[in-house]
């Protein structure tokens, strides 16, 4: 057996409805984007490299401005990559904010210990060091948040913490992260002066120390840059890898170029920090609108589905009514003669037979008509072809995708690897699983979002039956109601029409199948599905 949430239904999902970037592979277009934008990056800082060491003016607000602006759009990075680890259930993304959270804290502190930002010795810390060790603290833990983040994004399944919600993982992380973040503060502003130095006497130009230090922080860029190239696939791998080229030139310009802050190479480097720290943060956001506007289209597709849905079932429930509505009439008025024929004296018994011969006839044609609309409902639907249940499982999942993801349902399969055809019309099947899903995802309204879980399993039996599984993990039907559920018209929702399993029961029973409610408890209920194989 092979558990999956595959690369088929990723696929699947993904196209109909994307589901995070975290999940999603980038395409050829977006992989092209990614290279224009560092080929862009990487102009700007061939042009500005001959000129970097040309000192420039002092501006105060500059760092505070930037480095605050920077430190806000992180924290907001962070926010949205924390927002979706309930819907994608990786812990990778946890590394990833937490990287976030670590870049947008260091930086607002070294703001905060900036000489001259927002104090004219910095807010807190020694004014010269202090200040250089938040940098190399900011510029040390976003790596080693990416690295994590790249270790940990292709650990196999989702994690579904049973018992742990995922507010409170995100809660325990945003914890640690602080706790770390903090002590470390206090560290570099209390201790300054154990570390080693990386300005004496000025705090503008550098000691050698600094540049080594910032040669050994494009290393390590570069190291994570490396770990991610090799397994980047997905569109946030991508854009990592351009946020950690885009800010090497901080540390080449400290590095290399020149050791003097408040040079046209310095002011360029934050420049492009600026940019790194942007470029993920749009991207999230322009996701976050390509993926509202699909929820709203999605909801007015359905709305219009169901009114379809519900004018269609008017028309032929009309159309029965008044074919039939002739041949009763008949009938009634015909039963209406023959007792007064037989009130009369004596009894036309002569023309009863007659009458009688009538109402037999009017009712062989309201017989015939029932039989006409029997047999236009199967014309239409029923054209057997051969598909696996796989196959129709996996479409109806994808056309489930935007309730799913709406429902906050996570959804695995466990597919038999034998996939055997079975003899059904895909279309017909395909309404059974959507109106099986839709029931599930009701059931499961009432309980914490993190329990949601809605699992498609297949099994193959000895006699050639493919057993398809839907599980939910819902309320449960209780005792009473278990064997009315599939009579029409009963229902316990207040919208309901009480239709979808009597006629999903007709539809599997008419090519040969079974559908049954296999179990059902206060954990969930399974419904479970037989068909035969075609070959
Ligand atoms: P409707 O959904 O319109 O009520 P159905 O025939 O599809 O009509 O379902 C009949 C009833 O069966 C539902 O009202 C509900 O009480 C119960 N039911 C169906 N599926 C489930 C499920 N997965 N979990 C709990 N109850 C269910």
């Amino acid at each position: 057996m092979q558990r999956t949430d595959d690369d088929h239904l990723d696929r699947e999902l993904a196209r109909d409805f994307p589901l995070g970037m975290a999940a999603i592979p980038a395409s050829a277009a977006q992989r092209r984007t990614a290279i224009g934008v560092v080929i862009v990056l990487g102009a700007i800082a061939a042009a500005i490299a001959p000129f970097a060491d040309i000192p420039l003016p002092k501006i105060d607000a500059f760092v505070p401005v930037l480095q605050t602006v920077l430190a806000v759009a992180d924290l907001m990075t962070a926010l949205l990559l924390f927002a979706q680890y309930p819907v994608l259930q990786q812990r990778a993304l946890l590394a990833a904010a937490s990287a976030y959270l670590c870049s947008a804290s260091f930086a607002f502190l070294q703001t905060l210990s900036f000489p001259g930002s927002y104090a004219p010795a910095g807010l807190m810390g020694d004014g010269f060091n202090t200040p250089a060790w938040f940098f190399v603290l900011w510029h040390a833990t976003f790596p080693l948040g990416i690295i994590a983040y790249t270790l940990l994004k292709d650990g196999g399944q989702p994690a579904i913490q049973p018992g742990r919600s995922s507010a409170t993982t995100i809660g325990l992380t945003v914890l640690c992260v602080s706790g770390a973040v903090a002590v470390l503060a206090w560290f570099v502003t209390t201790r300054a002066e154990m570390l080693p130095a990386f300005y004496a006497g000025s705090f503008i130009r550098q000691t050698n120390l600094g540049n080594q230090v910032n040669v050994a922080l494009l290393l390590w860029y570069a190291t994570a840059l490396v770990v991610l190239l090799a397994r980047a696939r997905t569109i946030l791998d991508i854009w990592l890898l351009v946020i950690l080229i885009a800010w090497m030139p901080n540390f080449l310009v400290a590095a290399l170029a020149s050791s003097v802050r408040f040079s046209l190479g310095w002011y360029a480097a934050r420049g492009f920090a600026l940019v790194a720290s942007f470029i993920l943060l749009s991207i999230l956001l322009t996701e976050m609108i390509v993926l509202y506007s699909r929820l709203a289209n999605a909801f007015s597709l359905l709305r219009r589905e169901r009114a379809n849905r519900l004018m269609s079932i008017d028309a032929a429930t009309g159309a029965i009514a008044h074919e039939i509505r002739g041949p009763l009439g008949a009938i009634a008025l015909n039963a209406n003669t023959a007792l007064a024929q037989l009130r009369s004296k004596p009894p036309a018994l002569q023309e009863l037979a007659a009458i009688m011969k009538d109402i037999e006839s009017d009712a062989m044609r309201a017989n015939d008509v029932l039989s006409g609309v029997r047999a236009l409902f199967k014309a239409r639907t029923a054209n057997p072809t051969p598909a696996t249940v796989q196959q129709i499982a996996l479409h109806a999942l994808a056309l489930s995708a935007p309730d799913l993801l709406r429902s906050q349902v996570s959804v695995t399969t466990d597919f038999a690897d034998d996939q055997v055809p079975v003899h059904t019309d895909p279309v017909q099947l395909q309404q059974v699983l959507l109106n099986l899903i839709r029931n599930a995802l009701e059931a499961m309204a009432s309980i914490p979002p993190d329990a949601r879980r809605l699992m498609l399993s297949t099994k193959v039996t000895n006699d050639s039956t493919v057993l398809l599984s839907i599980h939910d993990t819902g309320g449960g039907i209780p005792d009473e109601e278990r064997n009315r559920i599939f009579d029409a018209f009963f229902t316990t929702k207040r919208s309901g029409m009480g239709l979808g399993l009597a006629i999903s029961r007709a539809i599997v029973e008419s090519h040969g199948g079974t559908l049954r409610l296999a179990d059902s408890g206060p954990q969930g209920s399974i419904f479970e599905l037989a068909l035969q194989r075609a070959d």
